[in-house]
């Protein structure tokens, strides 16, 4: 007799939303990254994502047959055309049908991923691979530490493992223990998996596993981890940007025995609701204290606007120019820099040609409702440019970006960098490439939550997180959530009675 051979498959849909943007994602925010299906997963490498490629890895290396399935992955940005995501689930679940027989599925998902008709995108993308491998496959899903883990992924994955680390560090170790899960199910037997939800959101900017009270309880479930009480741990901290009925950060424990993983479950559950108001942050500064810090500023180094509620890596449109309108009346005053995506302006820009001089009624063309256009006279256009880039590091060093047909505009002192497309602008080259220099302006504003910290803090005199609008806005208050559960903290104050009883779901 042929021995059945152990086959399992994999594949991916990686997108996080924010629901406050109003532009639909569609499909070239994905082709950007590259899609890959069957085969093609294996030959591709690192560029189908390197969380696929360390559970491709786990399970060769322990005697599995590997089957691919369609891997799509694109930036953060507004919900997802739900019309690509049943293309998506009808040519992976054809893929997952012509396997065959499997014993196991490793999915690489985001988790905070909402559609134009789906609050729950990952639970429906789950409950369809369910559907067809019936009850005896064993689904492991590997999530961003930003997931949303609702009834449905938990009702239809085995193992639910997030990335333990802000900023993400471990995109491949979550793919590697989200492929040991279905490894270990087979070798040593099922693991029990506890759930407990904590009804907290917090904005991303607020807290980070590297220091604080959130490094120490990831640093409390490792000890656990290392010590061998426990298989595995997730920490999920929710996106807050998504406005949906299910929303809670989770705690997911895996072990041996269901006590223990209650057990764990609970005792952490119970710290992170402890904690939930030092994930919150510090208060913001206003966009005119950090003018008035500029203006004050002595250091020769320049001041950085955060301006992380219009951030394109939380999923924000990159269309504001909150700042714009107290910036002009200091424009002679010190030298800022700011980007702005406006393709009208662009096209006008592009029309007048380097050295021409107009009127330009600059931002809130993708998303009106969040922020206001401000008019700008006198611009002077200071150059043009094609809008490719190369990042300068250390995160991505040496990826190649495109904002598309881009211009840079000057009025008095302040050099306003206007492009069709966004991109996460924390990397200096952002800036560098299209001939405006960071380092030596006297203000630079910044749209991005952390990402630009590594290459910022080397040469800024001080780094002001900001209170301006946008769909990822800082403070959550501010933004129209109308679904989302209640209580809710920071909305809501909640007692420790909220936290809910941790669950065993397979
Ligand atoms: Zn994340």
């Amino acid at each position: 007799m042929i021995k059945k051979a152990k086959r399992v498959f994999v594949f991916g849909f990686v997108q996080e939303s924010n629901a406050f943007n109003p532009v639909l994602a569609k499909i070239d925010a994905f082709e950007g990254f590259g899609i890959y299906r069957g085969e093609e997963i294996f030959s591709s490498g690192a560029h189908c994502g390197v969380t696929i490629e360390g559970a491709i890895q786990v399970l060769n290396e322990n005697g599995y047959e590997v089957v691919g399935g369609v891997v799509m992955r694109a930036g953060s940005g507004g919900p997802v055309d739900s019309a690509l995501i049943k293309e998506f689930c009808d040519e992976n679940l054809k893929l997952l049908k012509d396997a065959g027989d499997v014993c196991g599925v490793v999915a690489s998902l985001h988790g905070a991923t909402v559609s134009d008709t789906s609050f729950d995108v990952c639970g429906d993308i789950l409950q369809g691979v369910r559907e067809v491998v019936g009850e005896k496959a064993v689904i492991s899903a590997a999530f961003d530490l930003h997931a949303n883990i609702t009834e449905k992924i938990k009702v239809n994955a085995d193992y639910v493992c997030g990335y333990q680390t802000y900023p993400h560090l471990d995109l491949r170790e979550v793919g590697i223990r989200a492929a040991k899960r279905v490894v270990n199910h087979f070798k040593n037997g099922k693991s029990s998996v506890a759930y407990s939800h904590v009804p907290v959101i917090a904005p991303a900017h607020a807290y980070s596993t590297e220091k604080g009270k959130l490094n120490s309880l990831m640093g409390r479930a490792k000890d656990m981890a290392t010590a061998g009480v426990i298989e595995d741990y997730s920490i999920f901290q929710v996106q807050p940007w998504l406005d949906v009925n299910e929303m809670s950060a989770t705690v997911v424990i895996a072990a041996k025995d269901e006590d223990t993983a209650k057990r764990a479950a609970e005792l952490l559950a119970k710290e992170l609701f402890s904690i939930r108001a030092d994930l919150q942050g510090s208060p913001l500064f206003t966009i005119e204290e950090v003018i008035d810090i500029a203006l004050e500023n002595k250091t020769g180094k320049p001041i950085v606007l955060v301006d992380s509620a219009d951030s394109p890596n939380a999923g924000a449109c990159g269309d504001s120019v909150a700042m714009l309108e107290q910036l002009l009346k200091v424009k002679d005053k010190i030298s800022c820099a700011l980007a702005v995506i406006d393709k009208n302006a662009v096209d006008k820009a592009f029309e007048l040609g380097v050295g021409g001089v107009g009127t330009f009624t600059l931002g809130a063309s993708l998303a009106p409702k969040l922020t206001k256009p401000v008019t700008v006279e006198n611009a002077t256009v200071k150059s043009l440019h094609d809008g490719v880039f190369y990042l300068f590091g250390p995160q991505e060093k040496g990826e190649r970006r495109d904002i598309g047909k881009t211009a840079v505009l000057k009025v008095g002192k302040i050099l306003i960098q206007v492009s069709y497309y966004g991109c996460a602008n924390g990397d200096k080259a952002f800036y560098h490439t299209f001939g405006i220099n960071p380092e030596t302006t006297d203000l630079v504003c910044v749209k991005a939550c952390t990402s630009f910290r590594a290459g910022y803090e080397t040469f800024s005199a001080q780094i002001c997180n900001t209170q301006t609008p946008g769909a990822a806005a800082p403070v959550l208050q501010t933004l129209p959530y109308e679904y989302r559960p209640k209580p809710l903290y920071p909305f809501e104050e909640i007692t420790i009675d909220s936290v809910t009883a941790p669950k065993i779901y397979r």
